[in-house]
């Protein structure tokens, strides 16, 4: 048994036995000022020393109760809670035995204290689920009946009070008959009663904690996804701060550029070189802004491109043909193999286009002259795998961890290429995961690196 349970069940029970041992106590002592006043109102009637013996005897029982419930509270087996409820049942029942046995020394049917059955049976209703209260009603009404007729027909003595009430009603048959029902009828409606409303009472509660942990689930929920909006909000801070200073240096270099020839500082002759930096320096920002408004596109979902069947053999070639000059132009070895027949994937035209031109591109310009660039196409049971192989600078693990984190470089990618923004994988890693796909790197320092993307097969 969990150690929640077991003590959410000790709790339970010691406030159920607690209420039933203060009970009992009150009990005792109600009955000792009940005998002491008796014995002054009818002196001689009420045999003093049973009564007081029964007194010792409840309170003994109390007392062991007590010391039960304690050892009790250091138990922990799968038989817990069955113990706890015989032992609550054990002790209402012997309650009632008591009682009956207190109304027979102190007037029997004479007394009024009778009445007081009544709590027995409304706290069996509330201590115990199911039916016990209506046990305790039946057990009450026989034992009361049986302590009635047994001294109607003289078989135990009776006690009277002497002055108290008119007649000596335990003599009354029809009189006896009708207490005997009418208490019967009473107590099953008080055990109805008390258990319908303990019934609903304990449904209320179950939902009140049920309501009670999902309250506390949902604030676990809430917590974790506050945490994530704070993580959000400050990445969303420093892409800010990294747009704003990649935007700005471009600016900044045209600027000064500009500002040299201005105040005469440039000869005629070296004008125009300093005039095609700037538009080279401008290029590059509107490169920058493009991939951008890419990047934004794509975060926001909201491409104007829509996919269709796209044959990204033809695409891959296409792209590949485009880039070979430049390829062929760093003395690079450059092949394309693409296999025959690979289906069609769902995507936009665009998209694809950018990832072949993003990955090839990657791999000429991070690749030293007299290198190797080879560009693959194939299938596998579910999905078109492409990649694109290169002998170039490579990567150490720890760069290829931030390889898609908007803005990263390695320093010998820039070291190597001057030219670049850090965006294209970004962007490349977002167009394959919209469409179910997914692309992973291998690479070694030095040595050179293998880009792959897989994109599903229509189906
Ligand atoms: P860019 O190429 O414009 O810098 P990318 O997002 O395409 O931006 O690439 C990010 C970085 O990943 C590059 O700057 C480089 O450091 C590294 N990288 C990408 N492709 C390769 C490659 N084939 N070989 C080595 N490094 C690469």
């Amino acid at each position: 048994m969990s150690d929640q349970l077991t003590l959410s069940l000790h709790s339970r029970f010691k406030e159920h036995t607690d209420q039933l041992i203060e009970l009992r106590w009150i009990f005792v002592i109600l009955a000792l000022g009940v005998i002491s006043l008796g014995s002054r109102v009818f002196p001689g009637a009420l045999p003093i020393p049973a009564v007081i013996a029964l007194c010792a005897v409840m309170a003994a029982f109390n007392g062991a109760a007590r010391a039960y419930s304690r050892r009790m509270e250091l138990l922990n087996d799968e038989d817990l809670e069955r113990r706890y409820t015989r032992f609550v049942y054990a002790q209402i029942i012997l309650d009632i035995v008591f009682f009956t046995l207190f109304l027979h020394y102190t007037g029997g049917i004479e007394n009024p204290f009778y009445v007081f059955y009544f709590v027995y049976v409304t706290a069996a209703a509330v201590v115990l689920p199911g039916r016990f209260s209506y046990c305790c009603a039946a057990l009450c009404t026989i034992l009361y009946s049986l302590m009635v007729v047994a001294e109607y027909a003289h078989w135990v003595p009776h006690v009277h009070l002497t002055d108290f009430v008119s007649i000596q009603r335990y003599e009354r048959g029809l009189y006896l008959v009708v207490v005997l029902v009418s208490l019967g009828a009473t107590l099953a409606t008080c055990a109805y009663l008390a258990s319908s409303i303990a019934k609903t009472l304990r449904r209320r509660e179950r939902e009140l904690l049920e309501s009670n942990n999902s309250c506390e689930v949902r604030a676990g929920e809430l917590a974790q996804l506050n945490a994530r909006l704070a993580d959000l909000d400050k990445a969303r801070s420093q892409f800010v701060r990294l747009v704003t200073h990649e935007l700005r240096a471009p600016v900044a270099a045209i600027q000064s550029y500009l500002r040299l020839i201005l105040d005469g500082y440039v000869p005629a002759e070296k004008q125009r070189e300093i005039i095609e930096k700037s538009e080279r320096r401008a290029l590059e920002q509107l490169a920058l802004i493009g991939d951008l408004l890419d990047l934004a596109r794509l975060q926001e979902k909201r491409g104007d491109e829509q996919p269709v069947a796209v044959d990204v053999g033809a695409v891959l070639v296409g792209v590949a043909d485009l880039m070979r000059a430049r390829a062929e132009d760093k003395d690079l070895l450059f092949s394309v193999e693409v296999e025959p027949g690979l289906p069609s994937v769902k995507a936009a035209p665009e998209h694809v286009k950018r990832l072949c031109t993003n990955l090839i591109s990657n791999a000429i310009k991070y690749t030293e002259p007299g290198g190797i660039v080879v560009v693959t196409l194939a299938q596998n049971p579910n999905y078109v795998v492409g990649s694109v192989r290169d002998t170039g600078i490579g990567m150490t693990p720890e760069q290829m961890a931030h390889l898609y984190e908007e803005f990263y470089r390695t320093d010998e990618a820039k070291a190597m290429e001057r030219q670049g923004t850090g965006l294209g994988l970004s962007i490349v890693k977002r167009i394959v995961e919209s469409y179910g796909g997914r692309i992973w790197v291998e690479s070694e320092k030095g040595k050179g690196s293998k880009f792959s993307f897989a994109l599903p097969k229509m189906g």
